[in-house]
């Protein structure tokens, strides 16, 4: 199965970057606020640009000067599957209408990611859909705001304690 990624990442604005493993590379959304596991949330999620497989496990800082510069944790990893009915995920993007099931670990289930107006628009709404994983009134970020892989906060990839 191919992998999604959520990395919280303290550029300018703190934000995360929700990839999705698609054709070889990590198809990328920014979502000011973050995902939700409440149905009833939805969360803008920007289209920005591909990046590479590599990047799917980065986390540290990225060096003052360059693009995006600031820390970034692995805040979920897992597996993903596309649950869109009768079009292939190619398709899906290019129409704006996304349903897919995460095996994350603070992230499970159904989620939609939609595009709002027309094909050359970049913001996008992401959903919990209804499932056993949903969780009205609980915000994971809050909740649940450490890396997935060393346990550390953003804080303490910014200043580099344990
Ligand atoms: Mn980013």
């Amino acid at each position: 199965m191919p992998l999604f990624v959520v990395q919280k990442h303290a550029a300018r604005s703190t934000h995360y970057d929700f990839r999705l493993e698609t054709e070889g590379v990590l198809k990328s959304w920014a979502l000011p606020k973050g995902p939700s596991l409440d149905p009833s949330q939805k969360r803008l999620a920007v289209f920005t640009e591909d990046h590479a497989m590599e990047y799917a496990r980065f986390e540290g800082v990225i060096a003052e000067g360059q693009y995006g510069a600031g820390p970034v944790i692995v805040w979920d990893l897992g597996e993903y599957r596309d649950i869109s009915k009768g079009q292939d995920f190619p398709k899906s993007l290019e129409t704006g209408k996304l349903e897919i099931w995460l095996e994350g670990s603070k992230l499970k289930g159904g989620f939609a990611l939609f595009r709002m107006g027309a094909g050359d628009s970049k913001n996008w709404l992401l959903k919990k859909m209804k499932d056993e994983y949903a969780s009205p009134g609980i915000e994971i970020t809050a909740a649940s705001p450490k890396s997935v892989i060393s346990g550390k906060s953003i804080e303490e990839i910014q200043t580099g304690k344990d």
